[in-house]
C-alpha cells in the first residue's frame, strides 16, 4: 500500500466557508442503505491505481459552493434520509463538511457515511487539519484506507477488502457494507452523466479498458484525417 501522503491544506482552507465540489447527486440508492443524498469534494492527495475518479483527484478549484448551497442541494429531495461523503479526499475539506453535516442534521434526521483514503488510525493519531476529530463526530459510519485494485473481491460497498468499515453508532449496523451486491445508477447531472455507486468488478474493467483506448483516440483520428 501507498503511504499517505502529506498534503498542504492551504489551497483548501483559503477558501473562506466555500467547499470545492466536484458534484452532487440529490438522490441515489446506490451508495448506502435507503435513499441518500451525495457529495463528491474535489481533490485528493492520494493516486490509487485504479481509481475511477481521476478527475476529482486534482488539486484544483472546481465548484466552489458556500455551506447553505450544499446543503440547499443535498436536501432537496424530501425523502432523503442518508448523505454520503466520498470524493475526491472529504477530509481535506474537513472545516467545510463538518459545518455541512451540522447544518443537515440540525434540519433532518440523518446518517452520514464518509469514505476516506486515509485509515482512521491515522485520521486520530495525525489528522492532515484540526476539523477531522469533529467531522468524524458527525459521521455514522466511515470507510477508510486507499483503492488497492488487486484486493477489489467484488463484494460490498467498499472498493477492496483492505478498506475498513467501522461503525461509529449502531443507526446502519443492519446494513452489510461488507457484502452488500454493487448496484450502479447513470444520471445525467449538469449535462453529464454520472456512474453511481461502487462498480462491479468487470465493469471496472471495462471501464479502464475504455479509458486506455482513448488514449490513443485522438492520433487515430488525426491519421484517419490525415489519410
Ligand atoms: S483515495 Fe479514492 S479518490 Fe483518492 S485516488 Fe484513491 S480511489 Fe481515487
Amino acid at each position: 500500500m501507498k503511504k499517505n501522503t502529506p498534503i498542504s491544506t492551504q489551497f483548501f482552507n483559503r477558501q473562506n466557508g466555500l467547499l470545492n465540489v466536484a458534484e452532487i447527486s440529490p438522490a441515489t440508492r446506490s451508495l448506502g442503505p435507503g435513499l441518500r443524498s451525495v457529495l463528491w469534494v474535489q481533490g485528493c492527495p492520494f493516486h490509487c491505481e485504479g481509481c475511477i475518479a481521476k478527475d476529482w483527484t486534482l488539486l484544483k478549484e472546481n465548484k466552489l459552493m458556500t455551506v447553505d448551497e450544499v446543503v440547499g442541494k443535498l436536501l432537496s429531495n424530501p425523502n432523503v434520509t442518508g448523505i454520503t461523503f466520498s470524493g475526491g479526499e472529504p477530509m481535506l475539506q474537513a472545516k467545510g463538511l463538518l459545518e455541512v453535516a451540522l447544518s443537515a442534521k440540525e434540519q433532518r434526521a440523518l446518517n452520514i457515511i464518509c469514505f476516506t483514503g486515509y485509515e482512521l488510525k491515522h485520521l486520530l493519531n495525525r489528522p492532515p487539519n484540526k476539523w477531522v476529530a469533529e467531522l468524524l463526530q458527525t459521521i455514522d459510519v466511515l470507510i477508510d484506507g486507499q483503492y488497492i485494485r488487486n484486493l477489489n473481491d467484488n463484494k460490498g460497498l467498499r472498493g477492496s477488502s483492505n478498506q475498513k468499515v467501522h461503525f461509529f453508532t449502531d443507526r446502519l449496523k443492519n446494513f452489510d457494507f461488507e457484502k452488500h451486491i454493487r448496484t450502479n445508477e447513470i444520471q445525467i447531472l449538469d449535462g453529464q452523466a454520472l456512474l453511481i455507486g461502487v462498480p462491479p468488478k468487470q465493469m471496472l474493467l471495462a471501464f479502464e479498458s475504455a479509458i486506455a483506448n482513448l488514449d490513443s483516440f485522438p492520433s487515430r483520428l488525426v491519421d484517419h484525417e490525415r489519410a
